[in-house]
Parts: C-alpha cells; sequence; structure tokens
C-alpha cells in the first residue's frame, strides 16, 4: 500500500518537533524526526573524542553506527543508538552543536539518507528535518517550510530548554541557533532551503494553538483537499 507523508522542513527552533507531534497524534500517524539521527552520529562521534569537523573520522566511524526507532503507544519516537536509549542524551547543547557539524559531512548524509525514506514507506509519517521535501521525500504529498525570526526561535527554545531543567541563558541559546542557521543553510551537502513546491509558514507573531490550527489547515487542503481543519 502506498504511504502517505508530510515534509515539515525549517531552521532550528522554529516549532517543527513540537507542531509535528501535535499533529501527528491528531492526524494519527507517525512522527518522524530525523534530527534524531543527525544527533546520535554526532552524539556517537562525541564519546569517541572525534571532532565534528573531521569529516574524514566521522566517517570512518559509520560502519559502527547502528540507529533503530521505536515508537511508544502515543506515536512518540525513542531512539536507540547501538541497543542503548539515547532520546535524552541526544538533546544536549553539546549533542545539538556535533549534529549540526556531522550533518554537513556527505557521507552522513548518505548514509542515514534510506533510514529516512525506509521510515516513510513503513507507513504514513509526518517527518521533520532540514531537505526531507527537497532531497529525503520529493514526493510528499505536502510540504510545508516551518520558520520565524531568530530571536523569537531562541526565546521558544530557551523556555523549552529550561523548562526541562536546563542551565541556559538566551544570549547562549541565541548565539547557538545563529551558528546553526549559518551551518544548515551554507553547508554544500543538501543546504537548508525551500522547495520549489513548499508552503512558507512564518509562525513568528503566532502562539502554539495558532500555528497548530494553522498547519492542520495546510495539511488539510494539500493533502485530503479540504478547506476546513477537519481532522
Ligand atoms: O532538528 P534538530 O535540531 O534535532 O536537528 C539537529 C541537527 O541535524 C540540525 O542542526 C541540522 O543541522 C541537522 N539535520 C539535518 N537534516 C535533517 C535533520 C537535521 O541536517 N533532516
Amino acid at each position: 500500500m502506498e504511504t502517505r507523508s508530510v515534509a515539515i522542513d525549517g531552521p532550528s527552533g522554529a516549532g517543527k518537533s513540537t507542531l509535528a507531534r501535535m499533529a501527528a497524534r491528531r492526524l494519527g500517524i507517525i512522527y518522524a524526526d530525523t534530527g534524531a539521527l543527525y544527533r546520535s552520529v554526532g552524539l556517537y562521534a562525541l564519546r569517541r573524542g572525534i571532532s565534528s569537523r573531521d569529516a574524514r573520522g566521522v566517517a570512518a566511524l559509520l560502519p559502527e553506527i547502528e540507529i533503530e526507532m521505536s515508537y511508544d503507544d502515543t506515536g512518540c519516537q525513542r531512539t536507540h543508538l547501538r541497543g542503548e536509549d539515547v532520546t535524552d542524551e541526544i538533546r544536549a547543547p553539546e549533542a545539538s552543536l556535533y549534529a549540526s557539524d556531522v550533518s554537513a559531512i556527505p557521507d552522513v548524509r548518505a548514509f542515514l539518507l534510506q533510514t529516512q525514506r525506509d521510515m516513510a514507506a513503513r507507513r504514513d509519517v509526518i517527518m521533520d528535518g532540514r531537505d526531507i521535501g527537497t532531497v529525503v521525500l520529493p514526493n510528499a504529498g505536502v510540504k510545508v517550510f516551518l520558520t520565524a525570526r531568530p530571536e523569537i526561535r531562541a526565546r521558544r527554545r530557551c523556555d523549552e530548554l529550561t523548562a526541562a531543567g536546563r542551565d541556559v541563558t538566551y544570549e547562549d541559546v541565541l548565539r547557538d541557533i545563529n551558528k546553526r542557521d549559518t551551518n544548515d543553510s551554507s553547508r554544500a551537502a543538501a543546504p537548508l532551503r525551500v522547495a520549489a513546491d513548499a508552503i512558507v509558514f512564518d509562525t513568528s507573531e503566532l502562539d502554539l494553538e495558532e500555528s497548530f490550527s494553522g498547519l492542520l489547515d495546510i495539511i488539510n487542503e494539500r493533502l485530503y483537499g479540504e478547506n476546513d481543519a477537519a481532522v
């Protein structure tokens, strides 16, 4: 049976994972978080003491890396690196920067491409990342480019990390976001860009509920040909 997919791309902290998770629950489909794959590769390099900028060193680690995704009853994804549940550890700021660096390495992108396509081939998914609409799932039923101004994204990410008990400052998070924006947009391999057939959705002036409702409208209209939020 052919599966249907929704591709959500955009910069760090745009709310992709929060909104995609909410939409997946509403639609009764799986939320596939591809950032977790890059974070797992980054975490493995970090643990092995290989610099995230050392393309050769990181590429040499790839044959040792085995990443498995599992989904709990609520459709939440858990990430397993060589059998170990690293779902929480890959969220640490250091793992984020490592992920951003290793994601620029073409061997890493090639290594993870099939994993991502397999995730979407097995079931209906809403998949988020940086190149889902442009590279991973060029035939996705709906493509959304979710964005917001850097200061707004930094504030949201800072609140999220603080709520999770992490000791971070707004200035640090903003610096981090700007650095990752530059990395993600300027890299040669699959840079972050808007797919020609994507809908750009800027949530800078919207709260979470408004953003969610706007996203559902887009999905309904594109995927189901409905104008009202029927799901
Ligand atoms: O989305 P998330 O912040 O978890 O992604 C971590 C890093 O992985 C990002 O900074 C981005 O560079 C990279 N990434 C990517 N392509 C994807 C998903 C994430 O390059 N499809």
